[in-house]
């Protein structure tokens, strides 16, 4: 169960809830969010408790929550959220587009995908300067270096800036850079990082793990809103089957399901789930009919030549015939598609 104080709520009456909840046999943990301040309360007898509680100075209501996560589920929020990056949105009415390069390889590489994919009415750019790659002999990513690059391309194109941080003592750095964070799928469950992001007020943008269930997912995002930001964004990003002729198998099903459960906004990544570029335009168009509000997709200038993953990259006009074929879609689910540059 979830006591929501009031935001105006005193210290004295937020200590005089936890007393009660304590009183009535529960263990109860405060979280102070920018937009809410909460207490989470485990063990009692909800019942009995609800409407003594609610009575209580400070409280504005007591939502009782069935899932094992509280604060992301739908239970506690019926409509859906809307994450705000500077003045665009992330669940609202438009479709949301990440795109770009896998690693920021260079100025170059990276002025180039981020300009195409601008044009073709993507609003955010991705790319990684901290690279979680299978193998420690492949590349790992420019760090502070791409950041700066990233801020750059940003300044050029107006686009807002998608990278991974991998690291807990790095959340810093990179916050101070990006305008989302990203949490990668080998790192869905590092605690410890999920922690540090959700310490700070930058969204964080919540890949699913690739063996993760859906429940770990979102116990994970629990743990981000837990510690205080609510500013969550999930992206299915495939998960590991036994079939071999996709790097994974996006699960499609997840999409609809992730927005009954819980009230955050869902992408979907068809770049990763498929491993292959002939893949990403169907797969993109599966994830919009599934209802996700977003999409993340790996461009690069040339394919052939990225330091990383290069076979699933689709090349910008690929992309941008990709943009024309998503924008009726969209349409048709209720929702829009910018297919044009913002400033050209
Ligand atoms: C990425 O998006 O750069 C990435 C590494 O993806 P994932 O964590 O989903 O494998
Ligand atoms: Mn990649």
């Amino acid at each position: 169960m979830i006591v929501v104080m009031d935001l105006h709520s005193t210290e004295e009456q937020i200590k005089k809830v936890e007393e009660r909840l304590e009183e009535l046999g529960f263990s109860s943990h405060l979280i102070r969010g920018v937009e809410k301040i909460v207490i989470g309360a485990v063990g009692g007898n909800r019942e009995a408790a609800r409407e003594r509680l609610e009575l209580l100075p400070g409280v504005e209501k007591v939502v009782p929550v069935m899932a094992p996560y509280k604060i992301v589920s739908r239970e506690y929020q019926e409509h859906g959220s809307i994450v705000k990056v500077g003045e665009l949105s992330i669940g609202g009415e438009e479709i949301a587009v990440i795109a770009g390069p896998c690693a920021v390889e260079s100025r170059e590489t990276l002025l180039s995908a981020a300009q195409a994919v601008a044009r073709s009415g993507a609003r955010f750019l991705r790319g990684g300067a901290f690279k979680p790659r299978t193998s420690p002999y492949s590349f790992q990513g420019m760090r502070e270096e791409g950041l700066e690059i990233l801020a750059w391309a940003r300044e050029k194109t107006g686009l807002k800036i998608v990278t991974e941080v991998i690291n807990p003592q790095d959340v810093e750095l990179v916050a101070s850079y990006a305008d989302i964070l990203q949490i990668g799928a080998r790192n869905m469950q590092n605690f410890a990082l999920l922690k540090e992001v959700g310490r700070q007020e930058k969204p964080v943008l919540l890949k699913r793990g690739m063996s993760a269930t859906i429940e770990e997912w979102l116990m994970a995002a629990e743990y981000i809103a837990s510690s205080g930001n609510s500013n969550i964004i999930l992206c299915e990003r495939g998960i590991r089957t036994f079939e071999t002729y996709t790097r994974n198998t996006l699960d499609v099903s997840a999409v609809p399901l992730v927005k009954q459960l819980s009230h955050l906004p869902v992408l979907v990544d068809p770049s990763h789930s498929s491993g292959n570029w002939k893949l990403v335009a169907p797969l993109a168009l599966a994830g919009l009919a599934a209802g996700a509000d977003g999409l993340m997709i790996e461009v690069h200038p040339n394919p052939a030549s990225a330091l990383s993953d290069g076979p699933q990259s689709l090349t910008p006009a690929h992309f941008h015939e990709l943009m024309q074929k998503l924008a009726p879609l969209a349409q048709l689910m209720g929702r829009s598609l910018r297919q044009e540059a913002l400033v050209s």
